[in-house]
This record gives C-alpha cells, structure tokens and sequence, in this order.
C-alpha cells in the first residue's frame, strides 16, 4: 500500500473583496497517496486554483492544514517552505510561467540547478523527458518560437524534472488541441505512476478524466463529490453522468 503523500484538513481560504468575504476553499479535506493521480473538476470560480495554490504552498490558508510527506505546511518557517516547495513540489499553471530567455531544455534543467541536481544524468533526462512529451526537436527553441502548446508541454517536463513527490498542474491542456490534449494527459499519467508520485491536475475537461485514479468535484469552494470506481470515472469522461 502507497503512502500518504498529500493530506488536506478542513482547509479554508478567504478572501475580503469591498467588505465582503468570499470563501474560495471552504472546508476541503482529502488525502492523495504516492503514485495516485487525482483531477479536480468542477466550475470556474469553484475554488480549484486557490486550492492547489495552498497545495504549492504558494498561499497560505486561513484555517485548516496541508501536509505535504508528512510534514505541516504551517509548522515550517518560510525557508524550510521554500525548500519543500523547490525539492518536493513539481506544479505548472495555466500561464506556463516559462522564463523567456531560456530555451525548453534550460528551462527544464533550471529546476535541477535550483536543486543543486545539474549533472550530465540530468541532462539526458532532461533531453529524455521532453522527447517523451513530443519536443525531441524543440529542446532549442525559446519559449517564443514555440506554440502554446508546446509551451505547455515544456512546462510540465519542468514539473517533473526533478522527481518532486507531489505534482499540480492547473488546466495543463487549456491551450492543447484535442488529440495532443490526450496525449499529453496519458504521458503525464505514466510519467506520475511510473515513479510513484502523487498528481493533482486541475482540469474543465471531464474527457481528460479518464486517465486519473480518482475525481474530485468542487463547487462553491466545498468538496461536492468524489468519483472513485473506474466505471464511475468512465461514465463521466464519456459524458454518460449527470453532473
Ligand atoms: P477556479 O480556479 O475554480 O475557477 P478560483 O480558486 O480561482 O476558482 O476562485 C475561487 C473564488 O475565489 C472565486 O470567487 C474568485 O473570484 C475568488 N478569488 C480567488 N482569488 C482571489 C483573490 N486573490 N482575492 C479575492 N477573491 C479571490
Ligand atoms: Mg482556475
């Protein structure tokens, strides 16, 4: 049996907007185990984005904890934050954030030099990694010279490059035709249960549910319903569920 590598505890996030306040996240608990891939699915403005940028510990929550291999977000100063977050956490959101003087294998092989990890292994697997997300002949190109696509692809080998325990990606097909969309997704779930990392995708697309292990469903910022047999998951990437 796989350990925990993600725990989520009554997690709430609010935000004051003009003397209001808006519960984005508004007690979500959940657990994601190693070399489980997970999609969370629901409307926009759900709470999908503000969940996963607590999970990055790019946000801090107001109430509620996340434990990330065990270890509590909370409990951490913002240095040992920043270190888990480099070593652990592999995320790329819907802008690819790509830095744009770099080509796509620097960009890759900047999360390694981040990490200290820089080494001929390294850039085989960097090479290696891209090649599989269908960039062989892109390792040379500025993120300017390339599709949004492509982009996209880019920034999820720069996801994985350095075998972070927990990956997040938010919409990580919004700019894919259908046909790679797919692609992409089935790489990237081999690529999350082949080295036993925990995934969360944040997707719009049920049909990219086919792929995962388990769905979760925001709206209004709870936890509305959890799809978890495969006939269940199938049912609704087909379309076949009411949802
Ligand atoms: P989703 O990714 O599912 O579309 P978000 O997490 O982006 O949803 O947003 C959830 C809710 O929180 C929305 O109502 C959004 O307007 C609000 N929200 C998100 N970020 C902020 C912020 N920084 N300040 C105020 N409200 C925010
Ligand atoms: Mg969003």
């Amino acid at each position: 049996m796989n350990s925990v590598a993600l725990e989520v505890r009554d997690l709430v996030k609010s935000f004051s907007l003009d003397g209001a306040t808006i519960n984005a996240v508004d007690g979500v608990s959940f657990q994601v185990k190693s070399g489980e891939f997970v999609a969370l699915v629901g409307p926009s403005g759900s709470g999908k984005t503000t969940m996963l940028s607590i999970l990055a510990a790019l946000l801090t929550p107001t109430t509620g904890q996340v434990l990330i291999d065990g270890q509590d977000l909370a409990q951490m100063n913002e240095k040992k934050r920043v270190k888990l977050r480099r070593e652990k956490i592999g995320f790329t959101f819907q802008s690819n954030n790509l830095i744009p003087y770099l080509t796509a294998r620097e960009n890759v092989e900047f999360m390694l030099r981040l990490n200290n990890k820089m080494n001929r292994t390294g850039r085989v697997r960097s090479d290696e990694l891209l090649a599989r997300l269908g960039l062989a002949d892109r390792l040379h190109n500025l993120p300017a010279q390339m599709s949004g696509g492509q982009q996209q692809r880019v920034a999820i080998a720069r996801a994985l490059i350095h075998n972070p325990a927990v990956v997040l990606a938010d919409e990580p097909t919004a700019s894919l035709d259908t046909e790679r969309a797919f692609q992409v997704v089935e790489t990237f779930a081999h690529l999350i249960h082949e080295n036993d990392r925990a995934g969360i995708m944040v997707t719009h697309d049920l049909r990219m549910c086919q792929f995962v292990d388990r769905v979760l469903q925001m709206q209004d910022g709870k936890l509305v319903r959890v799809y978890e047999s495969k006939q269940e998951i199938m049912e609704l990437a087909q379309g076949v569920l009411k949802h």
